[in-house]
C-alpha cells in the first residue's frame, strides 16, 4: 500500500467493501479513496484491475459508492429505497462489459471488456450491490452499532448478531472504550 494514506478496509463483500472507501460516515469521515489512482489501487486490490483511472470516472465512483450506501441502508433499515441511489446503481451496473470466467483453479475471476474501463469495474460493484439488497445472497445487511461509523455491512455470521463492520476497528475500539469506562469505574489498586 502507497504510504501516506489511510489503509484499505478489505471485506469479502464487495459492494460494502467498496462503501468503507469511505470510514467514519458520522465522525471525521476518512477518504480511502482521495485520488484516481488509488481507485486503481482498490480496484486492484479486489479482483478489478484497471490500466488508469480519470477524475471523472473517480466521481463516478463515489457516486456509485453513496448510493449503494444509501440503498443498503434504506435496507438494513426496511425503509424505502431512495429512487435516486437505485437508478444510480443500476445505471452503473448496465454500462459495463464485464465477464465472470473460471480460473484453471476453479475460481471465479472478473474480466473486463479493456484494461482502462473503470466503468465495467463499477458495474461487477453495481451488480454485487443489487445482489446484496435484493437478498438474493445468504446473510443480512445491518449497520455498524459504532455511533461515528454506521457504515452498513453484509452479516454472514451463523447468528446474524455481528454489530460491528469491522472487527479490527469498530469492534475493537468500542471493546476498548468499554473496557476503560469498567476501570474508570472501579477503585484504583495501583500503588
Ligand atoms: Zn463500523
Amino acid at each position: 500500500m502507497r504510504s501516506g494514506f489511510p489503509d484499505f478496509r478489505l471485506g469479502s463483500v464487495l459492494a460494502t467493501s467498496f462503501t468503507a472507501t469511505l470510514t467514519e460516515r458520522q465522525g471525521n469521515a476518512v477518504e480511502r479513496i482521495p485520488t484516481p489512482q488509488r481507485l486503481v489501487d482498490w480496484l486492484a486490490v479486489n479482483g478489478l484491475a484497471v490500466a488508469s483511472c480519470t477524475p471523472a470516472q473517480l466521481d463516478l465512483a463515489r457516486e456509485l459508492r453513496e448510493s449503494i450506501h444509501a440503498a443498503a441502508t434504506a435496507a438494513a433499515t426496511q425503509d424505502a429505497l431512495p429512487a435516486s441511489a437505485v437508478r444510480v446503481i443500476n445505471d452503473r451496473s448496465a454500462r459495463g462489459r464485464a465477464s465472470a470466467v473460471l480460473t484453471p483453479e476453479g475460481r471465479r475471476r472478473w474480466q473486463l471488456s479493456s484494461d482502462s474501463s473503470v466503468e465495467d469495474a463499477l458495474s461487477v460493484i453495481a451488480a454485487d450491490a443489487v445482489s446484496v439488497i435484493a437478498g438474493e445472497r445468504d446473510g443480512r445487511l445491518a449497520l455498524c452499532a459504532s455511533p461515528t461509523c454506521r457504515a452498513a455491512f453484509f452479516d454472514t455470521s451463523q447468528s446474524r448478531t455481528r454489530k460491528w463492520c469491522d472487527m479490527n476497528t469498530c469492534g475493537n475500539r468500542q471493546k476498548k472504550a468499554r473496557f476503560n469506562a469498567n476501570r474508570r469505574g472501579k477503585p484504583s489498586t495501583a500503588e
